[in-house]
This record gives structure tokens, sequence and C-alpha cells, in this order.
């Protein structure tokens, strides 16, 4: 913490209790507690400040630092590209953002054009916007319905909520956007709670297919546009759908005229051990969006990539003021996002960060499967690359989560032991149970195995 004194440090404690408003948490405990500042990063780790060294176990609380903390070469670029020029939006195009989208669009063989925006929520928001005006331009104002998933989460703006599998952060905040229709989960471990028998592995992730076939039947398939998805289901659990569920998928979007858009912005940059999570499963998406992984963090950055056929959809009469996406991400303009982005990638290549993440998540998955084998609250150990989760039930056979409040004490066990990780939500308030991990991408394998001693210390500690 060099520059700070401890008078600044206890000033800045104060200020942020006093007028920072944080993501996702209570405030309540703040008011006699205190909050934990983040006051330096490098590679994995982080520093609070009081001096404490941490693993950080989920990449900054959100999965965000794909390349990890401290990266001086994105700074020094992101600095050259705004003193050069920092902003230009709508019709001109920059440097950057030209070349990041070639060589994004290098790595997603079928895609073709990168709309900039800044936030998962925002790029989802474009995709829907597409999917609407294709209703309207080729449908006639049919097709407008979007299917999302149950436990699925797509951001924070009132259409992404709308579009939200996770009821907890949506039941407040009505009424939303209509059109947005909701399909089955697709979590084999509470496959018991769907009422389709006793299915597994691949016959579980057709059903589970089939299921929107049978949504698409009852709303019309003339009404419905387009099925969003993640390729794993990040906040809502960690959910990695069994084999036999995306050909199912794909084959179904196809039947009916549906485009398929796959929401990459936790999943995306490498963190599940391929470019994007879709790219796992051979389906060929029309919508890829995606975030966090672009630029590490290092600079605001969010793109909505589609198919060249979407992109052809909206050129084709040129006298019409209405026949183009009549809209307008001003931030999108902003050209220390893809020159952050461009390094971003560069990094992730020539430390064969994807690899990387593909071996140490086999690492990761190893040692957790060796946790669920040593404690008997652990129901379920998922996950792909460096996205794992770790499902706690208070009863393997009658799966009754875990409480939040015992969830809490293992995120701040693993805190006292030098680990932070996160814990997912889910569907229903109090079933709180994931723990998550996803660390940067730089992982090794003293850093893997750390976070798994933090958590089977603090396991034993709590159970
Ligand atoms: N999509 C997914 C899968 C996410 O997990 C998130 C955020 O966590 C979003 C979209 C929304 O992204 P943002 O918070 O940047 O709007």
């Amino acid at each position: 913490m060099d520059g700070y004194t401890d008078n600044d440090i206890s000033h800045v404690v104060e200020a942020d209790k006093a007028h920072v408003w944080h993501h996702l948490v209570q405030h309540k405990p703040f008011e006699t507690g205190e909050p934990r500042i983040i006051v330096e990063g490098k590679g994995i780790r982080v520093w609070d400040q009081h001096g404490r060294e941490f693993i950080d176990a989920v990449s900054g609380a959100v999965w965000t630092v794909n390349v990890g903390y401290g990266r001086e070469t994105i700074a020094d670029a992101v600095r050259e590209q705004l003193v050069k020029m920092n902003y230009f939006a709508g019709a001109a195009g920059t440097i950057p953002g030209a070349i990041f989208a070639e060589k994004l669009i290098e790595k997603m063989p079928g895609m073709s054009r990168v709309y900039y925006c800044n936030s998962g929520s925002e790029a989802n928001e474009k995709a829907f916007k597409m999917v609407r005006q294709i209703a309207h331009k080729r449908y006639g104002g049919k097709k407008t319905k979007i299917l999302y998933r149950d436990r699925d989460y797509h951001g924070g703006t009132i259409g992404t909520m709308s579009a939200g599998g996770q009821d907890e952060r949506v039941m407040q905040y009505g009424p939303l956007t209509p059109d947005f229709v909701r399909v089955p989960h697709c979590m084999e471990y509470r496959a018991a709670d769907q009422g389709w028998g006793d299915l597994s592995g691949e016959e579980y992730g057709r059903r589970a297919a089939d299921a929107i076939e049978e949504v698409i039947l009852r709303e019309g398939p003339d009404t419905v546009g387009a099925l969003c998805l993640e390729p794993i289901t990040a906040g809502g659990g960690v959910i990695t759908p069994p084999p036999g569920y995306w050909d199912r998928v794909q084959e179904i979007c196809r039947k009916y005229d549906v485009l398929l858009h796959i929401d990459e912005v936790v999943c995306g940059m490498g963190r599940t051990g391929k470019w994007f999570g879709y790219q796992h499963y051979g389906i060929e998406p029309d919508f890829v969006t995606m975030a966090k992984g672009v630029a590490s963090g290092y600079a605001a950055i969010a793109c909505c990539v589609t198919t060249e056929k979407v992109f052809d959809l909206f050129k084709s009469d040129p006298s019409d003021p209405l026949d183009h996406f009549r809209d307008i991400s001003t931030f999108g303009g902003c050209t220390g996002g893809p020159a952050a982005a461009l390094e971003n990638m560069r990094i992730i290549e020539d430390e064969g960060l994807v690899e990387n993440a593909k071996k140490m998540g086999e690492r990761l998955m190893a040692n957790l499967k060796a946790l669920e084998a040593k404690h008997e609250v652990i129901g379920d150990v998922r996950g792909l690359g460096l996205f794992q989760g770790l499902e706690l039930v208070r009863d393997r056979g009658t799966k009754e989560p875990v409480s939040e409040a015992d969830i809490g004490k293992i995120v701040a066990g693993c805190a006292e032991r030098g680990v932070i990780i996160g814990a997912s939500n889910r569907s229903v308030p109090g079933l709180n149970n994931v723990l998550c991990f996803s660390p940067a991408l730089i992982a090794t394998p003293a850093d893997i195995d750390a976070i798994t001693e933090a958590v089977d210390g603090a396991l034993t500690a709590v159970f």
C-alpha cells in the first residue's frame, strides 16, 4: 500500500461507509463492521486495507479478471490509445474497434459482426432489440417472444430482468416487459423436482431440451423469435447441461426458426477451457453476447456479436429511414475498451491461458471431487475449466440445501484462510447454497491446491 498512510486508509473506509452503495449485499452489517477495501492486486492475489493478502478465487467477485491483476501492458495500451484518440461513436470507426472486432471474429467461426456497448446487460438488450426488430421487419410483428431458462441470469435492466430465471433478483422489480417466456432448467442434480421421472445423463439432457419445444408449441412457433441461454448457468448455481441437451436445443431452434442467443458474459474469453463456452457443444448461435472477461475489468466493454445473416436483415432498404438498427450505445465509442481487449486477448494467447484454464480446471475438479468424498455436506460438484461450483446440502438423500448463514460462514472461513470465494444465487430465496470458484486463468497448481485447502478447512470447521 505504498503512498497510503493509516490516516488515508481510515478516511477511505469512512467515505466508503458513508457514501458508497455496494452491489449485491445488505448494508446493515456495514453499520457496525468495516467494509473490505481492496487496495492492490497482482496476478491472482489482492490485498485489503490492512495489508491482508488473499488468493482471489472469483476473479474480482464476479468472474471478470481473467488475466489477473496488475497487467502493466494493458494499462500501457489503454493509456497510449486514450492520448491518441479516446472516443468516437456513430458511423465512424476507430482503430482498436476495427482490429479487436477482426481478432474476435477469428475466434468465432460462423460469426461476423461486433456491436460494441458497455455491460453484459446492455449487450443482451441489444440482442433482444435486434430480435424484436427482425420480428417487425420479417414476421409482421409476430415472433417477438424471447424464451429464457429457469435459473439463468442475463442482467439487471428491466429488459434483461424480464429474461431473468432467478426469482429473487426479479420479484420486487415488476412490472416487467411482456413476451419473455420461461423454459425449465437443465440441472440434472435437481431433476427429480421436474416431474419427468428418474432420468439421468443424455436422457435427461434430451428431456430438458424437449421441454423447450413444449413451450414453443404452447406459445405458438410463429410467436417465438429467440431462445436466450447461458452455455453454463453461472449465478444460478454453476450448472453444466449433460450431453444431449445442446444438440437437441439446436435442432429445435432450427425446426421452429427460432434464433439462438448464447450469453457468454461469464463463460467467454477462455474461462471454461475454450474461447467460448458454446464451443464445447458444437452449436452455431445467431447471437453471442460477452462482457466480463473481454477486457478482464481493465476497461468497460461488452459486445453483441451476430452472424452476417442476422446483420443482412438490417440492411435491406437504404431508402427507408427505419430499416436499420436504430440504436446507439454512447460509450460503445470509447476506444479504451477495445484497446484493453486487444491486449487482454494477446495475453490470453501468448500465455496459453485457454489451455491453462482447461488443465487447471481438471485439477480443480479432481480436488473438489476429493473434497466431496470427504465432506458429506457436498451434494454435487459441477463446472468446466476454471468455472466450478460445489452444491452444499444438509442431507444427500433429500438434497435439502444448507442455510445461507452456513454458506456465509464458509465464505468467511475461506477468507480467514486467505482465499476469497463466491456463493451463487438460486431461483428460490433461501437456497443460496452453491460455492463458486473462478480464479484468474493464470492460476498455478499451487494456487488451485491452496484454494481447495481453504475450502477443506472451512468445511471442516463449520460442519
Ligand atoms: N449475463 C450473465 C450470464 C451474467 O452473469 C451477468 C452478470 O453477472 C450479466 C449477463 C450482466 O452483466 P452486467 O452486470 O455487466 O450488466
